[in-house]
């Protein structure tokens, strides 16, 4: 191994602060989590930090990217946007016709294209069949995969 693969550096935010940071990647700065060193500077939320606080990034580009591990048996690092908390709108609010067009695409899903009928489950596989279709269909499957 030749160094560390997120070396410390610093970086200039929008506002004029200067923080360090986990390196750069693809352009945008890169921050660990938080309590460790280079951890995300006030102002910067992820998409579900965001939602958790009833906003929405709203169109803005990610400033910064957060990097976070998996715990053990998904054991890998990853990262993910950071949005500017100034920048981010409030969340639009349900209306009825948010709750028409969410119902009827439920109602799609548990459509089953084989029988051409409704099901109480959402319907499966890339012919979108109930799961009686499904498993009565299992052995063309397993003929296409031979
Ligand atoms: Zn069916």
């Amino acid at each position: 191994m030749s160094g560390r693969q997120w070396p410390f550096g610093e970086t200039t935010l929008w506002d004029g602060r200067t923080v360090f940071c986990r390196g750069t990647w693809e352009g945008l700065p890169v921050f660990a989590f938080r309590g460790r060193p280079c951890a995300a500077p006030k102002g910067l939320l992820t998409r579900r930090q965001l939602r958790a606080k009833g906003q929405r990034p709203g169109g803005q580009d990610p400033v910064a990217l957060l990097m976070f591990r998996h715990v053990k048996p998904f054991r890998r690092v990853e990262l993910c946007e950071l949005f500017r908390e100034d920048l981010a709108v409030p969340v639009r609010p349900m209306t009825p016709a948010k709750e028409k067009a969410l119902a009827a695409a439920n109602q799609a899903r548990r459509f089953c294209h084989t029988h051409q009928g409704h099901v109480d489950h959402f319907v499966r596989g890339p012919k979108k069949q109930c799961s009686v279709c499904f498993s009565a269909d299992e052995t063309t499957y397993e003929q296409e995969a031979a």
